[in-house]
C-alpha cells in the first residue's frame, strides 16, 4: 500500500516509519527542508529511543523515502496522512488549525488518484468536515474521503506504542474509507489490538477526552500531595492506596510539578475553546487547566522555601529540563516556569539535561548549560530534580555533597528514598512526602 504521511515530527516521522515497517510504502513530507536533508543523510531530526534504527532499516529495504514535494509524492497513494502541528493559536487557546488547512489546500490542488485523508493531528470537532469542504471546493474529480485517526502514543516510548497500541480509533463515514483504513492497520489487526470504528466527530472528541481525563488524572493526584503535606501523609501511598482499585487504576496517579509537553497544556485549552463555542462548559477541565497553570511557578517557591525563603544570589542546579525524560521535548515543559520564578527571585540557574539542552538553551538565555550531572551540582546552593531521567536516578550523593556549596536537595519528581538522603547530610524535600 502507498501511504504519504504529511508532517515529520514526532508523530509523523514515528508514525511513517512504523507503517513502513508494516510493510507498506511510505513516503514522509515536510516543508522544512533542513530537516528532510538531515533524514536523508540518516540524522534524527528529534530524539526518540529506537527510531533512528527503525528508519535505517526501512529506509535501506526501499520501503521508506523523504522530500519536501507533496504533490508529486501524493500521486497514486491510497492514504495520505496529515501530521502536522495543531498549537495553541496565539491570544485565545484555540487549537491553530493553519498547518492542517494548508495541507488540505495543498493536497486537494494535486490529489488525482483515489485517497483516502486522515488527519493524525490532534484537532478540535467538525475540522474533518472542513478538510473535507476544502477538497470538495477545489473541483478534484477523483474520489477521496476524510478520515479521522487520532495518534496516542507518548514521546520517548512512541515506536513501542504505535506498534502495540492500546486501540486504534477510526472515525470514518463510509465504508470505502474504512475497508481502506483497515488495510493501513492490517498487520495490528492481526496481532488483535483493540480498534474502534466511529464516526468522525467521535473520532476527534476522543482524542481531546483521553488528553483532558489524564489530566485531570494527574492533576488531582498532585492536589492530594499538597494535601498531604499539610497534613502529613504520604501522597504515594495515597496514590498506592486508590490506583489499586480497578476502577482508578494505578497509571498516572505519579505526583509532580505538574503536567506539561506538546499535548496536555494545548489540547486541554482547546477542549475549552470549543465547549465554549458550543455553549456546553467543561467546569473540571476548566479547574485542571486553572490549577496545573499556578502549580508550575509554586514550584519554583518550593525550592525558594527549601533555601530558607531567600534565592538571592543564591546557585540553583536543576536536573532535567524536558517535559518527561526520554525525550528532547521542550514544549511547556515545568522547568520554564520554574527557571522563571528562580530568576524573577534573583537565583543564578545552572542546568544540565541528557537530550533537551540543544533545544532548551535557546529558550532560557540565561541559564548556564552544564556539561553532565556534577559539573551542573558543583557549587550550587541547592540541586533540583525536575525530569526523571534515568541517569539522575543512581546520582552519587556524597560526590554531590563534597561538590555543592549547600547540602539542600529538592525532589519533584519523588525519585529519591527520603531516608537515604537525609542520611547523606542533604536538607530534603520532595512532593507530598514527609
Ligand atoms: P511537530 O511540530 O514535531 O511536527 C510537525 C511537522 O509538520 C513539522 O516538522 C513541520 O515542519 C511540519 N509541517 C507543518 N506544516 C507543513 C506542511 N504544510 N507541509 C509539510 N509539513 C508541514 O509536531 P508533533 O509533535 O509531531 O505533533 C503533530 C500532531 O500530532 C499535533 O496535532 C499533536 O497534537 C499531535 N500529537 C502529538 C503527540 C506527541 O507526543 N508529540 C502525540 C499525539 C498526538
Amino acid at each position: 500500500m502507498k501511504i504519504v504521511m504529511v508532517g515529520s515530527g514526532y508523530v509523523g516521522l514515528v508514525s511513517g516509519a512504523c507503517l513502513a515497517d508494516f510493510g507498506h510504502d511510505v513516503v514522509c513530507i515536510d516543508k522544512d527542508a533542513g530537516k528532510i536533508e538531515r533524514l536523508h543523510q540518516g540524522i534524527m531530526p528529534i530524539y526518540e529511543p529506537g527510531l533512528a534504527e527503525l528508519v535505517a532499516s526501512n529506509v535501506k529495504a526501499g520501503r521508506l523515502s523523504f522530500s519536501t514535494d507533496l504533490s508529486s509524492a501524493i500521486d497514486g497513494a491510497q492514504a495520505i496522512f496529515i501530521a502536522v502541528g495543531t498549537p495553541s493559536r496565539r491570544g485565545d487557546g484555540h487549537a491553530d488549525l493553519t498547518y492542517v488547512y494548508a495541507v488540505a489546500q495543498e493536497v486537494a490542488e494535486n490529489l488525482k488518484t483515489p485517497a483516502v485523508v486522515v488527519t493524525k493531528s490532534t484537532v478540535p470537532v467538525g475540522t474533518g468536515d472542513e478538510v473535507e469542504r476544502i477538497i470538495r471546493d477545489s473541483g478534484t474529480a477523483t474520489q477521496f474521503a476524510v478520515v479521522s485517526n487520532p495518534e496516542f502514543l507518548r514521546e520517548g516510548a512512541a515506536i513501542g506504542d504505535f506498534k502495540r497500541p492500546d486501540r486504534i480509533v477510526i472515525g470514518a463515514e463510509d465504508e470505502w474509507a474504512r475497508s481502506v483504513m483497515s488495510e493501513v492497520y492490517r498487520p495490528l489487526f492481526l496481532n488483535k489490538a483493540p480498534i474502534l470504528f466511529t464516526s468522525r466527530r467521535s473520532s476527534e472528541l476522543i482524542k481531546y477526552a483521553a488528553n483532558a481525563f489524564l489530566a485531570t488524572k494527574i492533576t488531582f493526584i498532585n492536589e492530594m500531595a499538597d494535601l498531604c503535606e499539610k497534613v502529613g501523609g504520604d501522597v504515594q501511598d495515597v496514590a498506592r492506596g486508590i490506583g489499586l482499585d480497578g476502577r482508578i487504576g494505578s497509571k498516572f496517579l505519579h505526583a509532580g510539578p505538574g503536567y506539561g509537553g506538546s499535548c496536555f497544556p494545548k489540547d486541554t485549552l482547546a477542549l475549552l475553546k470549543t465547549a465554549e463555542d458550543y455553549n456546553s462548559p467543561v467546569r473540571i477541565v476548566e479547574a485542571v487547566v486553572h490549577v496545573n497553570d499556578s502549580r508550575k511557578r509554586a514550584m519554583g517557591r518550593k525550592v525558594i522555601e527549601a533555601l530558607g525563603g531567600d534565592a538571592r544570589g543564591k546557585r540553583i542546579a536543576l536536573l532535567g529540563l524536558t517535559f518527561k525524560p526520554n525525550t528532547d521535548d521542550m514544549r511547556d515543559a515545568p522547568s520554564i516556569a520554574i527557571v522563571q520564578a528562580l530568576q524573577d527571585a534573583g537565583a543564578d540557574v545552572v542546568a544540565y539535561d541528557p537530550e533537551g539542552m540543544e533545544i532548551a538553551a535557546p529558550m532560557l538565555p540565561n541559564v548556564t548549560m552544564a556539561k553532565g550531572t556534577y559539573d551542573a551540582v558543583a557549587g550550587a546552593d541547592a540541586v533540583v530534580l525536575v525530569t526523571e531521567w534515568d541517569a539522575f536516578r543512581g546520582i552519587d550523593l556524597d560526590r554531590v555533597g563534597q561538590l555543592a556549596r549547600g547540602k539542600v536537595l529538592v525532589d519533584l519528581r519523588n525519585v529519591f528514598n527520603p531516608a537515604e538522603v537525609r542520611a547523606a547530610g542533604f536538607t530534603y524535600s520532595s512532593v507530598g512526602r514527609p
